[in-house]
């Protein structure tokens, strides 16, 4: 395990946090809303770096509007951790206590009938809670009014995703040389979740391991069927490295593959290369779906591909930008996304081919390298 790996990245700073929550103010501005209502989550980290112990009934939440002080309110007991996160020094810190109105504490730092956006995330006791303090206030789905807030990665956010592609790569490189046939999915699910963790991964958040036909359910994770001789197996592995997201897919076949799995493994590599050359400045989601679909389509498997192509990633592994039909949203450098096109042949075998793709000024580049050609196991 000689892997060469780039250097530990720079810790994130105040001006780092402080940077994007002046971006979402100016966003949420844009978009008409009068501030926004962060709750714990992805969200809540990617801002902050404030990622609560525990997420309870207690109200926790950060406010960000024009013109203001971003302000958190947490419970009392919690406001310890709140100040230990790294973006703690940008953000006034107001607790509540136990005993004591929450939502009316909230309402002091909200203006009646303004309009905010608020986290998917947050609890329905807290929106409820809020609507009742504060009636005229209008509530808009975060995910609906700011889909693209995290979606644009800094260079330090960059070269945190690589450091985890490199390490997903690294991964792929130790399993292919593990034994497959006469072994439990379960088993070469246990070896990815430790691999990864060996290259550096302190969360592993899938190893799907779907052998046979059990390739054809898209997200099947990992059973205890024995792999066969002869078997595709799709292996789609992941997690966070430096607080941000890993995905790949490679599918192996054990033992020589038939002429029909190397057929159709090669209509899933060339959709998969012809989405991502495809990628640059200015071209919208939708698009590089129905270039990866058309490609699956012309070779008679459109049916077969039932999923969207590709998802961004970031402080976690599945978030806007969404590649699919109807996300008219154009790529901007610095996004980040996967590229996963399949084919799943229904009680038979499936083929998806997965790498994590960045937007340059110019292109799409890799963040994940490990070689994409069918490769044979034992
Ligand atoms: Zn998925
Ligand atoms: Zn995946
Ligand atoms: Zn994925």
């Amino acid at each position: 395990m000689t892997t060469p790996m780039r250097a530990e990245p720079i810790p994130f700073t105040s001006d780092d946090y402080a940077t994007r929550m002046a971006r979402v103010v100016d966003d949420a501005v844009e978009a008409g809303l009068d501030g926004v209502i962060v709750t714990p989550g992805a969200d809540l980290v990617w801002l902050m770096g404030y990622r609560p112990t525990a997420i309870t009934e207690r109200l926790t939440m950060l406010v960000l509007a024009p013109d203001e002080r971003p302000t958190l309110l947490v419970p009392i007991l919690e406001k310890p951790d709140a100040e230990a996160a790294d973006g703690a020094a940008t953000v006034r810190i107001v607790d509540w206590a136990d005993g004591t109105d929450p939502y009316t504490a909230a309402g002091r730092l909200l203006r009646p009938n303004d309009r905010f956006g608020i986290s998917d995330s947050a609890w329905a006791m807290h929106l409820l809670g809020l609507q009742s303090t504060l009636p005229g206030t209008e509530y808009r789905a975060l995910s609906h009014s700011l889909p693209m807030m995290r979606a644009v990665k800094d260079a330090n956010e960059l070269g945190r995703l690589a450091l985890a592609g490199e390490a997903a790569d690294a991964t792929y490189g130790e399993i292919v040389q593990l034994r497959f046939a006469g072994r439990r999915e379960t088993e070469v699910a246990a070896d990815l979740a430790r691999l990864l963790r060996e290259f550096g991964h302190e969360q592993v958040d899938f190893t799907v391991v779907g052998s046979g036909p059990n390739g054809a359910n898209p997200h099947h994770e990992a059973g205890s069927r024995v792999i066969e001789q002869g078997d595709t197996v799709v292996l789609d592995f992941g997690g966070l490295r430096y607080g941000y997201g890993s995905d790949t897919t490679r599918t192996v076949s054990v033992g020589e593959p038939t002429i029909e799995v190397s057929d159709v493994h090669d209509i899933v590599a060339r959709a998969q290369q012809a989405a991502f050359e495809a990628v640059q400045p200015g071209v919208s989601c939708q698009e590089i779906d129905r270039i990866a679909r058309a490609t699956i389509t012309e070779a008679g498997f459109g049916d077969q591909f039932i999923h969207r192509t590709g998802h961004g990633i970031g402080v976690t592994t599945h978030e806007p930008p969404y590649l699919v039909e109807g996300e008219t949203q154009q790529l901007r450098p610095g996004m980040c996304f996967s590229i996963e096109p399949g084919i799943y042949l229904s009680g038979r075998f499936g083929v998806r081919i997965e790498d994590i793709v960045t937007v340059t000024d110019s292109a799409g580049e890799r963040l994940n390298n490990t070689d994409r050609a069918l490769r044979v196991v034992d």
